[in-house]
């Protein structure tokens, strides 16, 4: 069986834990002037790689590696001028280097939908270490979408196994929970657990 490349920063494991205590970080566009460099405070959470058709992904890579911040975590700190926003009707708006193409944040504007306040990066453009390594693979079927071949799919998901990363054809289960809880909020059907 050939050998699956799933992305160039995890094809040889998905890398050490999250460093305790980590402060954060700044991503870079690959620009090598002027580079945008958006800056995030904390640790990201749910990181993962994600097969859907919008993320951004280095060239060749089947997956891009995408986590959520809080959007009051997230601040552009330098050439905010070449940003541009690539899909305005997309309801993620995935904020762009004009120049490289890298997509440096993505954020969603309705604030009823259940991922508000969620900003989207990749903390592969950071060069510091002790993000957290991706957890799960997600929205996997969808690789097919951007041409990948039906066929491959199992050694892609055996491959996603082996790496730690178990394949979801949606969002992981703690995600999945998490937006029915926020849409169960909105629409007043959540109850309170019940002290037994
Ligand atoms: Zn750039
Ligand atoms: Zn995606």
């Amino acid at each position: 069986m050939a050998k699956v490349s799933i992305h160039p920063a995890i094809d040889n494991g998905v890398g050490p834990a999250a460093a305790a205590n980590f402060t954060g970080g700044t991503l870079q566009c690959k620009c090598t002037d002027r580079k945008v460099a958006v800056s995030i405070k904390g640790q990201s959470n749910y990181n993962h790689a994600c097969g859907c058709t919008k993320c951004w992904k280095p060239a060749g890579a089947l997956f891009s590696i995408v986590a959520a911040v809080s959007r009051d975590n997230l601040a552009v700190t330098a050439n905010q001028d070449k940003l541009k926003v690539v899909d305005p009707n997309a309801v993620i708006k995935r904020y762009a280097c004009a120049a490289c193409g890298v997509h440096m944040y993505g954020r969603i504007d309705n604030t009823g939908h259940p991922l508000y306040g969620f900003d989207f990066v990749h903390t592969e453009l950071s060069p510091d270490k002790g993000w957290e390594p991706p957890g799960f693979a997600a929205f996997v079927s969808s690789i097919i979408e951007s041409g990948a071949d039906p066929a491959n799919m199992g050694a892609v998901r055996a491959r996603l196994e082996q790496l730690g990363l178990e394949p979801y054809d949606c969002l992981s289960p703690p995600l999945m929970d998490f937006i029915a809880t926020q849409l169960a909020k909105a629409s007043g059907k959540k109850r309170n657990a019940v002290p037994a």
